[in-house]
């Protein structure tokens, strides 16, 4: 077994000795049998949260009216949810009701793939009612029961078979793709935000290509925020090799590069999907270099204004549209520049005041900028004697 859950069997003892059932579930049971790399560790149980946190001293409720308490151990927090029922699903969306039950099977019923519905024991044995291991071994996504139903009653879960054929390189059931083509307009009751997270998994995904298929072709991409008219677009990738995005800023960049957003109209778009304002900020600067790269025009400055962490992402992001220039070519343009940032400079604004008299004011803004511009271009020594000689000709030429 992993560490992590090594760590987590104590916790598990704990509650079984206490006369409870307790078991891995989710994601790290699916991604250990896949011999993938665990984040979380999920534990499901027949305790009831007020049973739990008579166990443990130290616990959190991170959710309680759902079932989820968070257990303290060593530094580490572990999740653990009440065995649960959900019913009603009126809008499309979460469940009306949550019901705390004692048995794992009704839980493991609720699930939504048949691969993210395996339990494990404390002692590695694996509980697997739905086909679970079959389906892992034949790399495929399946809902646990009827596909129409299931993604009646939970729309978002379209994405998540779309994000998991990604992530995993599997492919997705005809049963349950049938199922996603009669119910993608649904997708229009998720919150966008909850609709946005899958996205950007989706194109992190180690075969993007896998995700994206079925994302068009069951029409889900015409019911995402502002994706309706980029059929053609998104239809485009599925030849080509797609470059490997680590973050969901440069999803995004990807993302709005590949519409032909710019400025105004790409934070438009973002602020549709509600992404945060630093990823919006951070689109339109990888966007500036690549277009620079594009036009054969990447200057230090245009590296220098952006960054070295968004300068290489939009290098990823360039080659992919045509252009030419090396990663290392990047990192070189960053490693000469004369000064990363202003702090930098060798001299402030304080300085200018005293040393070449110019009195604060916007001058004194205009004088530090055409420095700062100078220096980085190599057009000017960043030594104190002559950037003073500069700024006082400036001034004198300004009047
Ligand atoms: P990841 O590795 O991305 O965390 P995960 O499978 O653990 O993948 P989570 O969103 O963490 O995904 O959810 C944990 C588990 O909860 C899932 O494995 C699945 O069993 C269940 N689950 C999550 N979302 C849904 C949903 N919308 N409908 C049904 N079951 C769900
Ligand atoms: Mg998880």
């Amino acid at each position: 077994l992993p560490t992590e859950f090594e760590q987590a069997r104590p916790i598990m003892q704990a509650i079984e000795s206490a006369g409870f059932e307790a078991y891995f579930v989710g994601g790290s049971v699916r991604d250990t049998i896949l011999n993938k790399p665990i984040h979380d560790v999920d534990i499901a149980t027949s305790a009831y949260p007020e049973e739990i946190k008579k166990i443990f001293k130290r616990t959190v409720d991170t959710g309680i009216e759902h079932g989820t308490v968070m257990i303290l151990d060593h530094g580490e927090g572990y999740e653990t949810t009440t065995f649960r029922t959900e019913s009603g699903y009126q809008d499309f969306r979460r469940p009306d009701e949550v019901t705390f039950v004692r048995s794992l099977s009704e839980d493991l019923q609720r699930r939504d793939f048949t691969i993210n519905a395996l339990a494990m024991k404390e002692t590695g044995e694996i509980i697997d009612l739905f086909d679970g291991l079959r389906d892992l071994d034949n790399q495929l996504i399946r809902t646990v029961g009827e596909a129409y139903e299931r993604f009646h009653e939970d729309a978002l879960r379209m994405m998540r078979a779309v994000r998991f054929a990604s992530q995993l390189n599997f492919k997705i059931d005809s049963a349950t793709l049938t199922g996603i083509e009669e119910n993608s307009a649904l997708l229009e009751k998720i919150a966008v935000e909850r609709i946005r997270v899958e996205l950007e998994k989706m194109f992190m995904g180690q075969t993007v290509q896998a995700g994206l298929d079925a994302f068009i072709d069951t029409d889900l991409y015409r019911y995402c925020p502002g994706m309706d008219i980029y059929r053609t677009e998104l239809q485009s990738l599925t030849e080509s090799e797609l470059p490997s995005l680590d973050s969901d800023t440069e999803v995004w960049t990807f993302i709005t590069y590949l519409f032909g957003l710019q400025n105004g109209s790409s934070t438009h778009f973002l602020k549709t999907w509600k992404t945060s304002n630093q990823i919006i900020t951070d689109v339109l600067k990888i966007q500036k270099v690549i277009e620079a790269i594009l036009a054969e025009q990447l200057t230090p400055k245009v590296v220098y204004d952006a960054g070295l962490e968004r300068a290489l992402s939009a290098q990823k992001i360039a080659i992919f549209f045509g252009g030419t220039i090396k990663n290392d070519e990047i990192k070189n343009i960053y490693q000469n520049l004369p000064i990363k940032n202003k702090s930098d400079l060798n001299i402030d604004g304080g300085q200018l005041i005293k040393v070449a008299h110019i009195k604060p004011g916007p001058l004194l803004g205009k004088v530090l900028f055409a420095i700062e511009n100078q220096v980085v271009n190599g057009d000017l020594a960043n030594k104190q004697e002559e950037l003073v000689s500069f700024a006082t000709q400036m001034v004198t030429e300004e009047g």
